[in-house]
């Protein structure tokens, strides 16, 4: 390579690679189990696979329309409809995304400019940050409370300024593993009344929660469905976080927006994938047991800990369980996540990362999405801690 150094200003500079990279390379090093990156460790039914294949043969290997394949926005639409009483007409207010992950960069990108505001709750999943900061947007901060996860709507409305734009609600929340409730969900609603927030409710893991508890999507609410890109993602949904498929939903006017940065930003999603996840969407159960299957895994791990010296609430969604270390030691949490794989085979996640101003509060994230075995394994040697 020639030596020529660029003079580069990052437009990123507080960037680094992400924790869940880190700790899953950490693993991979160490031959721990790896509880920490949230992806399944099982095969998706193989019948989707069959379908993905047959697709390709039947010659859907050429660029699918931009917003995405007809009959798998229908079915989307279908669904939201079935689940929450929403109706989103497939032509024009849904769109096929590589990922939620592309859904939520594009989003931002089309509606956030220098200056302006976006209320982000913490902790926080970590793509959305960067993608408001590379488009000249200011994060502001409504950090939840530490014992329950719940949040504070006073804070919350007091960090409502004219210059805020957007909102980013997460429900399931990764990574507290909590659910906003019917209240919250009217509590935004009035938060937002009067004025024109867009808000992006993150909800990929809409179809993993536990106890009975529903899921409040922000499309059942006439006053949110009508400012709201909920964003969705088949990766969470039929275990194939690697296939990156999602989506995301909302009003026409907003979506039309949506698609002129779409349109430039990826053009269109994977066809044969799209092809077959229409047809494998017909079947409701394919996605209505993904409940019962998490919980089962849920209560295996919680089971497994039930001796163990971590402090634990029951995860409420999501495939995530956030643990309290602090009975076993007072290491901050990076460091015990590290000394965790290092010295007893096990990945997890810190979860300081994620809050404002790094907070500490003594918790690591696993996630329980592997095989019963797994679930096993690991709990034997975080019960011996
Ligand atoms: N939002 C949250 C809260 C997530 O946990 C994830 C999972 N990585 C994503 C968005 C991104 O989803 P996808 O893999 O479909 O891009
Ligand atoms: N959503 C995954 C998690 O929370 C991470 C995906 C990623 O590594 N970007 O673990």
């Amino acid at each position: 390579m020639p030596k020529y150094k660029h003079n580069i200003f990052s437009k990123l500079p507080n960037v680094r690679t992400t924790i869940f990279t880190t700790m899953g390379q950490l693993a991979q090093k160490h031959s721990a189990i790896n509880l920490s990156q949230g992806f399944p460790n099982f095969e998706p039914d193989p019948s989707l696979i069959d379908l993905v294949t047959q697709a390709m043969k039947q010659g859907h290997n050429q660029y699918a329309p931009m917003a995405g394949v007809m009959e798998l926005r229908e079915m989307i639409s279908e669904k939201i409809e079935q689940l929450y009483g929403r109706h989103y007409h497939p032509e024009s207010e849904i769109t096929v995304t590589i990922g939620a992950t592309q859904a939520i960069f594009t989003i931002i990108t089309a509606f956030i400019g220098s200056g302006d505001e976006v209320i982000v709750i913490k902790p926080a999943y970590d793509c959305y940050e960067p993608a408001i900061e590379v488009n000249g947007g200011i994060p502001v901060f409504v950090q939840l409370n530490n014992t329950d996860f719940k949040i504070d709507w006073e804070v919350f409305r007091s960090k409502i300024t004219p210059r805020t734009k957007m909102v980013i609600i997460n429900t399931p929340h990764n990574p507290s593993g909590t659910i906003f409730t019917k209240e919250d969900m009217l509590e935004l609603l009035r938060s937002l009344e009067n004025t024109d927030i867009i808000i992006i409710s993150d909800e990929v893991y809409e179809h993993i929660t536990f106890d009975g508890h529903g899921h409040e999507s922000a499309s059942k609410y006439d006053g949110l469905a009508s400012r709201t890109f909920v964003c969705g993602s088949f990766g969470k949904t039929f275990h194939i976080t690697g296939w990156k498929m999602g989506y995301c939903a909302g009003p026409a006017q907003l979506m039309h927006e949506f698609r002129k940065t779409h349109q430039f930003n990826v053009f269109s999603a994977d066809h044969a994938v799209q092809k077959a996840l229409a047809t494998y969407l017909k079947e409701p159960q394919h996605y209505l047991g993904l409940n019962q299957f998490y919980q089962e895994k849920r209560d295996l791990f919680l089971d497994g800990l039930s001796t163990s010296r971590f402090k634990i609430k029951p995860s409420q969604g999501t495939y995530f369980q956030l643990v309290d270390y602090s009975d076993i030691t007072q290491e901050p949490d990076k460091v015990f996540a590290e000394r965790l794989v290092t010295e007893h085979r096990i990945a997890s996640i810190p979860i300081s990362g994620f809050n404002t101003k790094g907070i500490d509060n003594h918790l690591i994230r696993f996630c329980f999405a592997k095989t019963n075995e797994t679930l096993e394994k690991a709990t034997e040697i975080l019960r011996k801690l």
